[in-house]
């Protein structure tokens, strides 16, 4: 059996327990792409499929051929008219009393119109079905995420090694991306964040053309996604010389990320271990410049399921892999924020970054 057959009877048998008899995906410019990766294998825009006793898969003309050598055992239909005609087709010809579909990841637009086109179905959006099976990864997953981790921090080594005082944000961004493409990445897994100086106080920076000067912080956020998985590192290094600011900051972050690292495990909640991370930053007097979540889970997706933040509700499981990415912002001045990847394991977890990160690097 494939892992891909498997998630979808996984999927379908938690769907049975709340009486739901089938679950159609539809991605349509990848609305949906994560999830119908997860189950079926298909690494395409636009694709739909229907998981019950008897499965299908739709696509058209432009992936036919992916999908035969992508998707096994599920009978491919090809669509040469509207996609919804052909599903709906197919599933008034099933058994399929009631029909899970996604409401995070369709359109309200599609759900009437499908619903206009099953009138004896019963359509139940749920909103995190597959997602919740995508929490824990498995073996392979873990070892595409390790790969990728690897090629983000070798590449990071090579761009370190080439930063020098003068170059912009954006020019060290572009290198680093041709690094990373060359070393086999698929794609940066979201746009690189090279943060200088002031604007490394910005948590979700915007890569410019400001240039790096002596005295700066320099953030970079990184990662690369690669065998459909993604990675997500943040490293803070110092251009020219280490400020006492910039060191202070440094240090307590650091202290921080390691208590989060130290108190991830499984049966802790995403709250207790944000919580812990936090007060290190607060006894410190930083309270109010550590404004976002301490982390999130990482797979096909950047940001997944689990959070760890003081709003989150989940409950760390083995197999879960999940960042732990404290910060201090200090408007004008800069911001420091260390983010590794850890897998969670029943006693603790196993850290997978493994960039060196002890001593603020002048570069
Ligand atoms: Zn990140
Ligand atoms: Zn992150």
């Amino acid at each position: 059996m494939t892992i891909y057959r498997e998630r979808r009877e996984r999927l379908l048998s938690a769907l049975r327990e709340k009486e739901i008899d089938g679950f159609v995906t539809l991605n349509f410019e990848s609305s949906d792409a994560a999830n119908i990766y997860y189950l079926s294998g298909f690494h395409g825009s636009t694709a739909a499929l229907i998981i019950a006793e008897e499965e299908s898969f739709f696509t058209d003309s432009r992936y036919i051929e992916q999908v035969q050598n992508e998707v096994v055992g599920i009978p491919l239909h090809q669509v040469k008219g509207k996609y919804l005609d052909d599903v709906a087709d197919t599933v008034n010809k099933t058994k399929i009393n009631r029909l899970g579909i996604s409401s995070n990841c369709t359109s309200y637009s599609l759900i009437e119109t499908l619903r206009k086109k099953l009138p004896a179905i019963e359509l139940v959006p749920l909103k995190e079905e597959v997602e919740q099976l995508r929490r824990c990864k498995d073996k392979e997953e873990i070892a595409r995420i390790r790969n990728a981790i690897r090629l983000t921090e070798s590449s990071l080594e090579k761009i370190v090694a080439k930063i020098a005082p003068g170059m912009t944000e954006a020019e060290i961004a572009l290198e680093l991306e041709f690094i990373m493409r060359k070393a086999g990445a698929e794609k940066v897994a979201f746009d690189l964040i090279v943060a200088a100086g002031e604007n490394s106080a910005l948590p979700h920076y915007r890569t410019g053309n400001r240039k790096i000067e002596r005295g700066d912080l320099l953030l970079l956020d990184i990662g690369v996604r690669t065998g459909g998985y993604c990675s997500d590192l943040t490293r803070v290094f110092a251009v020219g010389k280490v400020t006492a600011q910039g060191q202070e900051i440094y240090d307590i972050v650091l202290t921080a990320n390691r208590t989060g690292l130290a108190a991830a495990a499984a049966g802790k909640s995403g709250k207790e271990i944000d919580q812990k991370a936090r007060d290190v930053i607060a006894a410190a007097g930083y309270k109010d410049h550590f404004g976002h979540g301490l982390g999130h889970g990482l797979g096909i997706e950047v940001h997944e399921q689990p959070r760890l933040s003081l709003l989150s509700t989940d409950i760390l499981e083995e197999g879960m892999v999940v960042t732990v990415e404290p910060g201090i912002y200090l408007p004008g001045f800069g911001g420091v924020r260390i983010e590794d990847v850890v897998l969670i394991h029943g006693d603790g977890c196993e850290v997978l970054t493994s960039f060196p990160k002890e001593e603020l690097q002048v570069l």
